[in-house]
């Protein structure tokens, strides 16, 4: 009995020092991946993770061009004794290396290797397994070329545009983009159609607030994060916004923040109706802003609209395209918001006729808006429609121009029966002035998307 217990504990302390002494473990398990397929000046984050069960105690990456090598990162790890089995040991190590002519100076056009090394915790008469992993990346650092092939590239503040443009085919490639940049906006371009796929447009808004026009620029970027942009606005007509005062008083709140209060899951009662008041004015009327920008990401991806669009008949403008609104209540400034629309009067509950063909992406109450409907009409173009007594139409619904798509009303921040319309690119509120006009369609929109007849 004890001769078998005294053969057990030798054999099991005899395996242990050969572990101890000669089994180094696996070597480490590497794994590299880049966000992007190349390197560039947008710059490249390389993922590097390596893994061994007996621990990981160096991980270094390093890049390589040619003789060159430069060092993106090192991780070294303090291995416990080989013979501390109960010691924590780092199984897995990772490390995030940047790959740009930041971190590689001289970084040249053509091929880089990025190298991977990662040494496991070793025996103590064995030396430490090393695993190595070579990654081939391209390098290219020139972006794809651009041209403006349009003419009249005339644009106002809160107006619309179209330019077109050609592209180099790397900026046709998958996760390249192109398209105009306008402040804080970006509108994607689109295939002009026709044989020519590097021939381009983009349908783009000038934020009612831009007062710059170096601020617009048409942007190409290919996947390795290399743009080139052009500033090609060649007349920019500012339009200041308007200024305007609001006297509130408690008979207007008392009519509307009940029911935007009632209508509005989510926007809480804080008891106090200037309070009420201020917070749909102000936050509610953002989270719309934010649902709008949302809709207009969504637009069909080619034109259902052609020709002019439709005003309201019969209807008085009430208030213009972007207005500056400085709100008093008892004597005192409590506000101040931008009103982006028009405001149209006609008689009470008259007919709202779609202002050109498209689908309805929106049919229901919208916070301050009351009883809304959105129109997409493609390529991030839509109308607004708000104030709605009655709506007639149902999301998905395609419709033609002039059909009925409501009644007019006072639902929504609404003081008195009216229609508060605007058309907006992708969630940008932009003037509907401009699409109003049967010239300026012609000239500045149709004229430009027209197709060569060679081609
Ligand atoms: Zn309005």
């Amino acid at each position: 009995m004890f001769k078998l217990l005294r053969f057990v504990l030798v054999a099991g302390m005899l395996g242990f020092a050969l572990y101890v002494l000669f089994w180094p473990g696996a070597a480490p398990v590497l794994q590299v991946g880049t966000d992007r397929p190349g390197v560039g000046r947008g710059g490249t984050t390389a993922t590097v993770r390596a893994s061994a069960s007996r621990g990981v105690t160096t991980l270094r990456v390093e890049a390589a061009q040619g003789e060159r090598a430069v060092l993106l990162g090192e991780r070294v790890m303090k291995a416990p004794a080989p013979w501390a089995f109960w010691r924590g040991r780092v199984r897995e190590v990772k490390l995030d290396v940047e790959l740009s002519p930041a971190t590689i100076p001289e970084l040249a056009e053509g091929n880089l290797t990025l190298r991977v090394t990662a040494e496991g915790a070793g025996a103590l008469l064995r030396g430490p397994r090393v695993s190595k992993e070579n990654v081939d990346l391209p390098v290219r650092l020139t972006p794809p070329t651009l041209g403006v092939t349009s003419r009249q590239n005339y644009v106002a503040q809160g107006g619309s545009g179209v330019v077109v443009y050609r592209v180099g085919d790397r900026a046709l490639e998958e996760g390249a983009r192109d398209g105009v940049q306008a402040g804080s906006w970006f509108f994607p371009g689109h295939a002009l159609g026709g044989s020519d796929p590097a021939a381009r447009f983009a349908l783009y808004g000038v934020p009612y607030d831009l007062s710059e026009p170096s601020e617009i620029r048409l942007v190409v970027e290919d996947n390795l994060g290399n743009a080139a942009t052009i500033a090609f606005v060649e007349r920019f007509f500012a339009r200041p916004l308007e200024t305007d005062t609001i006297r509130l008083s408690a008979a207007f709140m008392e009519k509307v923040v009940p029911e935007i209060l009632a209508r509005t899951p989510g926007q809480s009662d804080r008891g106090d109706l200037l309070e009420n008041y201020l917070a749909i004015n102000g936050e509610l009327r953002s989270r719309n802003a934010e649902s709008l920008r949302e809709l207009g990401r969504a637009s069909r991806e080619t034109f259902l609209w052609s020709d002019t669009f439709l005003q309201l008949p019969g209807s008085q403008v009430m208030s213009s395209f972007a207005d500056r609104r400085t709100y008093f209540f008892d004597g005192k400034k409590v506000d101040q918001q931008d009103h982006l629309g028009f405001d149209l009067a006609s008689v009470s509950s008259a007919p709202v006729p779609a202002a050109n063909r498209g689908v309805v992406v929106m049919a229901r109450y919208f916070g301050i808006y009351g009883n809304t409907v959105v129109l997409d009409h493609g390529v991030g173009l839509m109308s607004l429609y708000s104030h709605l007594s009655t709506i007639d139409v149902t999301e998905g619904q395609e419709v033609d121009k002039g059909h009925t798509l409501g009644r007019t009303g006072e639902t929504g921040l609404a003081g008195g029966d009216h229609l508060h319309f605007t058309t907006l690119i992708r969630g940008l509120a932009v003037n509907p002035i401009e699409w109003w006009d049967p010239a300026w369609i012609r000239d500045r929109v149709l004229g430009k998307l027209a197709v060569p007849a060679s081609e």
